[in-house]
This record gives structure tokens, sequence and C-alpha cells, in this order.
């Protein structure tokens, strides 16, 4: 299995620009998230993405739990998803 353009329940348009095209699964869906040498490989291919912005929104939006998506963990979009929650409850 290779990168996020492979997931095919997820079919969108902008999967077909993804620089992660090709490349090896366990670069973005490390076994181990600790695997630093592995994340930071995969953020520096997600950082020349044209799409990366579209991917974490994505990844965010559909709760994906695991893996490098848009240039960040699972662990950094959690922080990410809950300072937005925050900030939605204190603007109601
Ligand atoms: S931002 Fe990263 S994970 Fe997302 S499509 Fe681009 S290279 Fe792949």
């Amino acid at each position: 299995m290779f990168g996020h353009e492979t997931l095919s329940d997820l079919g969108s348009e902008w999967r077909e620009f993804a620089a992660c095209s090709g490349r090896q699964d366990d670069l973005f869906f490390p076994v181990n998230e600790a695997e630093v040498s592995l994340v930071r490989a995969a953020k520096a291919v997600c950082q020349a993405c044209p799409v990366q912005e579209e991917c974490l929104s994505y990844a965010i939006e559909t709760g994906q739990m695991d893996g490098v998506w848009g240039g960040m963990t699972s662990r950094e979009r959690r922080v990410l998803r809950r300072k937005r929650v925050v900030r939605i409850r204190r603007a109601s």
C-alpha cells in the first residue's frame, strides 16, 4: 500500500496532486509515531506538497486518527482539533 492517494474510500480531487503519491506507506503511517526520522521525512514531503492545506482539512474533518496528514501527526491534529473546538465554543 502506498501514500494517501490509494485510499479508495476517500476519493477526492486533491489527491491527484498529492506529493506522497507512490511513497512508502510506512513513511506516512509509521507503526510508532515516535519514529522521529520517519515522521520528519514524511513532514518534509508534506512541506512541498501543493495540497497540504486540503489534506490537513480533510484529515481533521473526517477524523483521521492515524498517520501523517497535511504535515501533522495524529497527536498534532488532535491538539489542533481541540483548539478549534475551544475557539468555536468561545465564539458562540
Ligand atoms: S500533505 Fe502530505 S500527506 Fe497530505 S497529500 Fe500532501 S504529501 Fe500526502
